[in-house]
């Protein structure tokens, strides 16, 4: 794999992940039209006007090298879609654009020391797009010809094959036009029969070097191999992070001859000169850090010197809390308590997304416990209901399903842990 850099190293010790599986599977961007304004409802985002202006202003900012070196400050309720903005962020710049999401408190480990879970939580929100390129076969029965009367040329030959696309025929009609040549025959039309259309294509030796190649496919591109051999090939692109290289190739060698800091150092200058020759690409992604509160100083000073990297992600830190002091590094962006209308659309969105019908009263006693307790804690109570309501074999979650699941989730009360913003509440 292209990823791969052969170094000796020690092995890099990996912080195990686990994520709320979809909550915010819905958000497919910051849903701004041309001009940076938010449209009402769209790819996944309602309300929150505001916030996703600024952060649409941001991001243009970001991408024109405006403004670098900087961290995002989402500040506002629990619930307000704080982490929904800047995963909208991130979507905004690609769909292979990394998005790193980490809580603070998760920097604060026995195993890690806090640079350490810091450094790869920065290596994880850097992507390297890399460029390979990889041979293509695949089947159909098609003849192939040489015929010297089109040219005069002198010598002939058949030759039936039993292969692929038309591409891959054109592919080995250019290795007899090649052949062909070694033989010293000047001149020969490759005449391709496809059997089972009757269509002839007839290949003429400008083949050899036309621009044909890319009629066939800009993606696709004849290669002269170092033993003669003519292979065709396309060009495929995959994303990995910096902090899987790191990963790669700590774990394929097995014993320590540099540290961890060397061996980073030696990947971003292997991942320099693949982006010099035009075989890779940098993306910074988003790196969002969650209850930010909680760091202390030290990390504070980490984040200051990482962000003058140049290849620093975005950095958005996240707080539900008030912030005594502010640095002047960082860009604010608040998030309000929604409107029962937001809620309610935000709603429907996760029902069309988990695929669950509610009906009208359920639907309006979600809405109002989302404004009495959190927009998590409804949404949450959405996938719970749903399963209450398939065991009575309904086809849509009423109020009797919500009231059940929350009677369910109280009797749970000591064994689960529950949001301390959001305890069950009792439907009304
Ligand atoms: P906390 O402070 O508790 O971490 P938060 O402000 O980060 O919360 P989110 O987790 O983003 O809030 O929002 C809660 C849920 O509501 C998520 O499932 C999120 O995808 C959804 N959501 C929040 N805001 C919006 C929005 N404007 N449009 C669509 N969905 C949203």
């Amino acid at each position: 794999m292209a990823a791969q850099i052969s170094t000796g190293t020690s092995e890099l010790r990996d912080i195990t992940r686990m994520e709320r599986i979809g909550a915010h599977s819905h958000i497919r961007g910051l849903g701004l039209d041309d001009r940076l304004e938010p449209r009402a409802n769209s790819q996944g985002m309602v309300g929150q006007a505001k916030a996703r202006k600024a952060a649409g202003l941001i991001l243009k900012m970001v991408q024109e090298g405006r403004i670098a070196g900087r961290a995002i400050l989402m500040a506002g309720p629990p619930s307000t879609g704080k982490t929904a903005i800047a995963m909208g962020m991130a979507q905004t710049l690609g769909s292979d654009v990394p998005f790193t999401m980490i809580a603070a408190s998760e920097v604060f480990s026995l195993s890690l020391s806090k640079t350490e879970a810091l450094t790869q939580a920065f290596r994880r929100s850097i992507g390297v797009r890399i460029k390979e390129e990889t041979e293509i076969i695949e089947g159909e029965v098609v003849e192939l010809q040489i015929d010297q009367s089109l040219t005069g040329a002198t010598k002939t030959g058949k030759l039936t094959i039993k292969t692929t696309d038309m591409e891959t025929v054109y592919d080995l009609g250019h290795k007899m036009i090649d052949a062909l040549r070694k033989e010293k025959v000047i001149a020969g039309d490759v005449i391709i029969v496809d059997k089972a259309s009757g269509k002839v294509t007839k290949l003429g030796r400008s083949f050899a070097r036309s621009r044909d190649y890319d009629a066939m496919g800009a993606d696709t591109k004849f290669v002269q191999c170092p033993d003669g051999e003519i292979q065709k090939r396309k060009e495929v692109v995959h994303t990995v992070s910096l902090h899987e290289i790191d990963v790669i190739n700590s774990r394929t060698q097995g014993f320590s001859l540099c540290s961890l800091a060397e061996l980073r150092d030696q990947i971003n200058s292997k991942v320099g000169e693949w982006k010099e020759e035009g075989k890779a690409e940098i993306i910074p992604g988003v790196l969002f850090i969650d209850e930010v509160h909680m760091l202390d100083i030290e990390c504070f000073s980490f984040l200051n010197r990482a962000l003058e990297d140049e290849l620093a992600p975005i950095v958005i830190m996240a707080s539900n809390r008030g912030m005594a002091r502010i640095r002047d590094r960082v860009l604010i962006i608040s998030t309000r308590p929604y409107e029962p209308e937001d809620i309610e659309q935000i709603i429907k969105i996760r029902c069309q997304e988990e695929d669950v019908n509610l009906t009208e009263g359920s639907l309006a006693v979600l809405t109002s416990m989302a404004s009495q307790t959190t927009l998590r804690y409804a949404l949450n109570l959405i996938s719970c209901a749903d399963i209450v309501a398939k065991k009575r074999k309904a086809d849509a979650v009423d109020v009797d399903d919500l009231r059940r699941s929350v009677q369910w989730l109280k009797e749970q009360q000591g064994t689960m842990i529950f949001d301390e913003e959001a305890p069950p509440q009792d439907v009304q």
